[in-house]
């Protein structure tokens, strides 16, 4: 059965039809990747997902429930995580707090009251950090990780609030190919461990084909192919938008 269900996903600005009539679905366990030229729509339908952008036309369902409609809090506790880039947030934390606060705010507690109750939380984080490979820098501050380690943090910090559904948009931009490898590699075994689902967007067609389950492919807000690795490789469609052949 599926985790999610989006159909006939539709957004527009102004006169530009973002996302186009998408219809794809999401099972438990599963690495999907959705790829597509810059300006495909890929964050445009993140975005609907998470509930920072409303869509004009659609649906989409986590087990049964519309998502559409409902405040981006409200989708993330219904189950829907997202990565977060540790730099706009809480850099000067170290690598444990973060994650203890993260904990702390998927039992809702405000920010005020962290300090006080995130003693009780430090081994549960150490415990996800562990799982992570982040456990020995739990005491560092973030600012002076490496990148690769400061995504390892973030994957950590997501999971804090148990999502069924992880969206991650573009996660290993910016990383050389032994660390992006290393984060995909980390993202697969949470996917598995915990029986979770995961979205990604990834413009390295080596990641992609390395570590997708299945892909969906997008190209102008509409949906042209969808299907395992080895059958979107050689799809005509995709060769035509990524090649031009
Ligand atoms: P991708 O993530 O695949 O590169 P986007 O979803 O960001 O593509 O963008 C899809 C299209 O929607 C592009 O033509 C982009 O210019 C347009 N777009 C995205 N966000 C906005 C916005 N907030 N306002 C106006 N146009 C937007
Ligand atoms: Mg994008």
């Amino acid at each position: 059965m599926s985790l999610l269900n989006v159909t006939h996903l539709g957004k527009s600005f102004g006169g530009n039809r973002a996302v186009d009539g998408v219809s794809f679905s999401v099972a438990k366990g599963e690495l999907l990747a959705l790829i597509g030229p810059n300006g495909a729509g890929k964050s445009t339908t993140f975005n609907m997902v998470n509930g920072q952008l409303k869509a004009d036309t659609g649906s989409i369902q986590l087990e049964g429930q519309e998502l559409i409609g409902r405040k981006p809090r409200d989708i993330w506790r219904l189950g829907v995580g997202r990565t977060f880039q540790i730099a706009e947030t809480f850099g000067s934390l170290t690598v444990v707090e973060n994650v203890q606060m993260a904990l702390l705010s998927s039992d809702g507690l405000l920010f005020s009251m962290w300090r006080r109750a995130a003693a009780h939380k430090r081994d549960e984080a150490l415990a996800l950090l562990a799982q992570v490979g982040m456990a020995a820098q739990a005491d560092r501050p973030c600012s002076v990780l490496a990148y690769g380690d400061v995504k390892r943090v973030e994957l950590a910090i997501a999971m804090a609030n148990r999502p069924k559904l992880l969206l991650m948009d573009e996660p290993t931009a910016g990383m050389a190919p032994k660390e992006r490898n290393e984060l995909m590699a980390l993202t697969k075994q949470l996917v598995i461990e915990r029986g979770i689902a995961v979205l990604f967007t990834e413009h390295s067609m080596d990641v992609v084909f390395a570590y997708a389950d299945r892909m969906i492919v997008l190209a102008r807000g509409r949906l042209i192919a969808e299907g395992k690795p080895a059958e979107i490789r050689d799809h005509p469609k995709v060769q035509e938008v990524y090649f031009g052949t």
